[in-house]
């Protein structure tokens, strides 16, 4: 069941702390058909609807190159969301979970990730298929899929230890 923003049986909320460590630039915005977190998926779809990443200048300059990936990674700020919830109860029932081991939305940084196909490219907009997100979420990076990439070399035992320079 979705949540819009109740605190259920079983679940607890903390007190952030004051200020940030760190400030973030949207470098744009996502369309998607979906308007209301209760009809959006959980997780996107490859098959799902071809949905915008609309980048806004100067960023849109950044996308040169990117035509030769058929799979990106796209993270975006889940602008909707609470974020003080540490303990969740997703099932609704008293039952409660870390919030790190959930992909909820409900986040101390509401960062969300997806795996999505590149259906085509016009200008500064990117045609994608796969993602899970409300219209208008704001749009933080846009990398080639990790699992597109071969390690450089194969790691060697002892090759780095925690504490080197
Ligand atoms: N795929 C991402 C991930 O795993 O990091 C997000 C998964 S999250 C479970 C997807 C849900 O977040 C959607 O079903 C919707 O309820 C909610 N959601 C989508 N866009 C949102 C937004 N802009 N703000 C808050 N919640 C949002």
């Amino acid at each position: 069941m979705v949540r819009l923003n109740e605190i259920r049986r079983g679940e607890r909320a903390v007190d952030p702390p004051e200020g940030f460590d760190a400030s973030l630039h949207f470098i744009g915005c996502i369309r998607t058909p979906w308007t209301s977190r209760l009809e959006t998926p959980r997780q996107g779809r490859l098959d799902g609807p071809t949905c915008r990443l609309e980048l806004e200048a100067p960023w849109d300059e950044g996308l040169l190159g990117i035509e030769e990936f058929e799979r990106l990674e796209v993270l975006y700020w889940l602008h909707e969301s609470r974020r003080d919830l540490v303990h969740q109860s997703p099932g609704n029932d008293g039952e409660a979970r870390g919030v790190f081991s959930l992909r909820t939305p409900v986040r101390p940084n509401p960062i969300g990730t997806s795996i999505v196909q590149l259906v085509k490219i016009e200008g500064p907009v990117l045609f994608v298929r796969g993602l899970d997100c409300l219209d208008g979420t704001p749009l933080l990076d846009v990398k080639p899929d990790r699992t597109l990439f071969e390690p450089l070399a194969p790691a060697q035992a002892g090759d780095f230890q925690v504490g080197d320079p």
